[in-house]
C-alpha cells in the first residue's frame, strides 16, 4: 500500500467516524447549550464539560485563574469581580511521543439571551430544527467546543493516536477580554499551534483586528433653555468632535495597507456606544460623556492608536473656541484587543488548509475579521503560532434565534481532526 493509499484511508476513517458521532455531538451541544453560561457564569456549564472531556478520555485540569497573575495584563482583559466559582477546563490527551503539540481552544461563556421576545425558539432549549441546533451560545461558541472536543474522539474511534499532545480547551470570560484564555497560557499550556474554533463559517481566519475602549468627556456650560445662547451645549460639542472621529475613521483606512483587508468596507471601525449627558431638558447640558471603540489591524499597536487618537481630540478642540479653553479628555477602558495574526505562509496555515481541502474537496478561504478575539493571548504571550477555524455564521451570534448547522458542525470536526492527526503526526 502506497503512501498515499493510506493516507486517503485514515482520511476515510475519520470523515466515516465524524458522520458517525454526529448524535452524540448533537446531544453534547445540546446539553452544554441547555445550561445557561453568560459571562461570568460559567461554573455550571464547566462542571459538564469537564465530565465530557474526561468520558472522551482526557486528562483533565481543572482552575479558577487567579486575578493577581493576570493583573500584569489588566488592560486587556476584565478582571471584574474575580473568578471564584468560574473555572477554566482543560484536558489533554497525551500523544506516543514525538510530535508536535497543539492547543485546540474554545470559550464557553456566551452574551447575554437578550429581549425573549425577539427569540422564536427556547434560546435554552436546543432544538434541533431543519438540520440547526438553535440557542444562545450554539455558534458562539458552544458549538466550537464540541467541534475540538470530538475532533479528539474521532481520532481514537478512527484508531488514530497522535504522537504530539493535543490540548482542548475550554475557558471563560472570552466576551470581556479573554482572561480565561490568557489565564491558560500563563498557567503554561503553551503548544506548537493553538486553533481557536471561532465561527468563522469554516473559514480558516489568520488576522484579527484589534480594538480599543475609550471614553470622551466633553465640556459645556450651563444655561436657562430660555438664554440658551448663553450657555455651551456640550451635546453639541460632542457632535462636532464625533464628525472628527469618523473622518478620522475614514483617513486612517484610507491609510490601512495589509492586504487581508483589501476591500472591506470598514477595515477598522469607530463606533460610540454609549452616551450619556445632560441633566434636565430645559437646562443647556454642562456635561456628556460617550463611550466607544475605535479598531486597528495587525501591524498597529494599542499604543500607537491611543496616541492618534489623543493627537486627533487634541486637534479638533484646538480648532473650536470653546474646547480650545475647556479641553476635552480620552481616557481609556479596560478590555482592549490588540490585533494579531499569523503568516499565511506558516507551517500552521498550510497544514490546515492541506486538510480542509481533502475532507471538503475544495479550497479553503483565508480570511482577516475586523473584530478582537482570544487570538492575540495565544500568539503575543504564548508566543504560538494561532488560527481561527470553525463552524457557524457569526451573523448568528449575539443575536435572536441564534444557531448553528449541524453539517458544519460534523465538517469542522472531521476538518479539525485530519489537521489534528497530520499536524501532531499520526500512527
Ligand atoms: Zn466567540
Amino acid at each position: 500500500m502506497s503512501g498515499r493509499e493510506g493516507g486517503d484511508r485514515r482520511d476515510m476513517a475519520i470523515r466515516g467516524a465524524a458522520e458517525a458521532l454526529r448524535p452524540a455531538m448533537v446531544a453534547a451541544l445540546k446539553e452544554l447549550v441547555q445550561i445557561p453560561s453568560q459571562t461570568g457564569e460559567e461554573g455550571l456549564v464547566q462542571e459538564a464539560v469537564a465530565r465530557l472531556m474526561r468520558d472522551h478520555g482526557l486528562d483533565v485540569d481543572v482552575w479558577e485563574p487567579d486575578a493577581a497573575t493576570l493583573a500584569p495584563h489588566a488592560e486587556s482583559v476584565t478582571l471584574g469581580s474575580g473568578f471564584a466559582g468560574r473555572p477554566n477546563v482543560v484536558g489533554v490527551y497525551r500523544g506516543s511521543g514525538g510530535g508536535r503539540s497543539l492547543i485546540l481552544n474554545g470559550h464557553i461563556d456566551t452574551v447575554e439571551i437578550g429581549d425573549r421576545g425577539a427569540w422564536r425558539r427556547d434560546p435554552l432549549g436546543g432544538d434541533v430544527v431543519d438540520g440547526r441546533l438553535y440557542g444562545r451560545g450554539a455558534c458562539d461558541m458552544k458549538g466550537g467546543v464540541i467541534a475540538n472536543l470530538f475532533a479528539v474522539r474521532v481520532l481514537r474511534e478512527a484508531g488514530i493516536e497522535p504522537a504530539g499532545d493535543v490540548i482542548v480547551q475550554s475557558t471563560i470570560s472570552e466576551e470581556d477580554g479573554g482572561a480565561g484564555a490568557l489565564a491558560a497560557v500563563l498557567r503554561g499550556y503553551v503548544a506548537d499551534a493553538a486553533l481557536i474554533s471561532e465561527p468563522t463559517n469554516l473559514a480558516i481566519v489568520v488576522a484579527q483586528g484589534g480594538s480599543l475602549m475609550f471614553r470622551l468627556v466633553v465640556p459645556g456650560l450651563s444655561a436657562h433653555a430660555c438664554v440658551r445662547d448663553e450657555g455651551v451645549s456640550a451635546i453639541e460639542k460632542f457632535a462636532y468632535l464625533h464628525r472628527g472621529l469618523l473622518e478620522f475613521e475614514a483617513r486612517h483606512n484610507g491609510e490601512i495597507a495589509h492586504p487581508l483587508y483589501d476591500g472591506m468596507v470598514n477595515k477598522a471601525p469607530i463606533n460610540i456606544g454609549t452616551v450619556r449627558g445632560g441633566a434636565w431638558p430645559s437646562s443647556v447640558p454642562e456635561w456628556l460623556e460617550a463611550e466607544g471603540r475605535a479598531g486597528l489591524v495587525p501591524g498597529e499597536s494599542l499604543a500607537g492608536m491611543k496616541r492618534a487618537l489623543s493627537d486627533e481630540v487634541a486637534r479638533l478642540a484646538d480648532a473650536d473656541p470653546w474646547l480650545r479653553e475647556h479641553r476635552p479628555r480620552i481616557e481609556w477602558r479596560d478590555g482592549h484587543f490588540a490585533p494579531a495574526e499569523v503568516a499565511v505562509e506558516s507551517p500552521l496555515v498550510h497544514t490546515l488548509s492541506a486538510a480542509w481541502r481533502r475532507v471538503r474537496r475544495a479550497e479553503p478561504a483565508i480570511e482577516a475579521v475586523t473584530y478582537g478575539a482570544d487570538m492575540r493571548h495565544f500568539v503575543l504571550v504564548g508566543g504560538m503560532p494561532c488560527v481561527m477555524f470553525g463552524a457557524g455564521d457569526v451573523r448568528l451570534a449575539h443575536a435572536p434565534d441564534e444557531a448553528i448547522f449541524l453539517d458544519d458542525l460534523v465538517a469542522a470536526a472531521a476538518i479539525t481532526a485530519t489537521f489534528t492527526a497530520d499536524w501532531c503526526g499520526a500512527g
